[in-house]
């Protein structure tokens, strides 16, 4: 007798949630390349979502390997916004997983779209938050150059938010969390935060305001910026931690 399942069963971890770190500026692992570009693997309760691509498709495939990744077990995709460096990987990785639900943004640019119809995938265009997989939720579109989209997942500690660049602002992601899902609820923020070409001066007002606005720990990642992930790790201390391809997040 054949026994076929609804969903793609795998080795769930024994935590609520874990994120996989499989492409970013820096590496965690000797055997896992660095490279400009962020993508992680978020599994939540079980349900596997997939959030930004990476740069070179290639490289993407090979750390997803090496993060212990099997595609099939990936459910869904969001791309965080329309830059090269965080949609290119998805071309080659639905190919081998064409069940996978991809989200992209409306108000990505016609060339993404494009680019999606080359591997016969159809990306839903996300306007609005909504949810991904039970917990998991996109803000929808915030506004910005270009527009963008962060993930937050419920955990039964709080928050965690994750972000592909926040070319809106990084607070203005965070705004668009806590307005959608409530006030101080922010357990950690992770991902890009774009702050590379900020000088300290820059900086350090933002990482005030997300100290008022209560975010319990962070982990900038991909284009914070070294200097603004000193500023960081002075200004959160224990609540701090570095990223990097290869690390393996949990929440405890
Ligand atoms: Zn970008
Ligand atoms: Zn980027």
């Amino acid at each position: 007798m054949v026994l076929v399942l609804a969903f793609v069963s795998f080795a769930a971890p024994a935590t609520e949630l874990e994120i996989r770190v499989i492409y970013d500026n820096t590496s965690a692992r000797a055997d896992m390349t660095e490279h400009w570009g962020y993508a992680a693997v978020v599994t939540f309760r079980g349900r596997r979502v997939l959030f930004d691509s990476g740069t070179r498709p290639p490289l993407f495939m090979e750390n997803l390997k090496k993060a212990g990744v099997d595609p099939a077990t990936i459910e869904s995709a969001v791309i965080s916004h329309d830059h090269a460096d965080h949609r290119s990987g998805i071309h080659l990785l639905y190919p081998q997983n064409r069940s996978m639900t991809v989200y992209y943004l409306d108000k990505f640019v016609p060339q993404a779209f494009a680019d999606a119809e080359a591997v016969h995938m159809k990306p839903l265009r996300v306007t609005g938050p909504r949810e991904i997989v039970p917990g998991v939720f996109t803000t929808g579109i915030v506004e910005g150059q270009p527009p963008e989209q962060s993930l937050a997942i419920e955990t039964s500690k709080g928050i965690v938010m994750l972000t592909g660049c926040s070319h809106p602002g990084v607070i203005r992601m965070v705004e668009a969390v806590e307005r959608q899902r409530g006030k101080d609820r922010i357990r950690l923020l992770l991902g890009g935060f774009h702050l590379f070409q900020m000088d300290a001066d820059q900086v350090a007002p933002i990482i005030s305001r997300l100290q008022l606005l209560r975010v319990g720990s962070v982990i900038p990642a991909h284009c914070s910026g070294d200097l603004a992930k000193q500023m960081f790790q002075k200004a959160f201390g224990k609540d701090y931690d570095t990223a990097g391809a290869g690390k393996v997040i949990t929440l405890d």
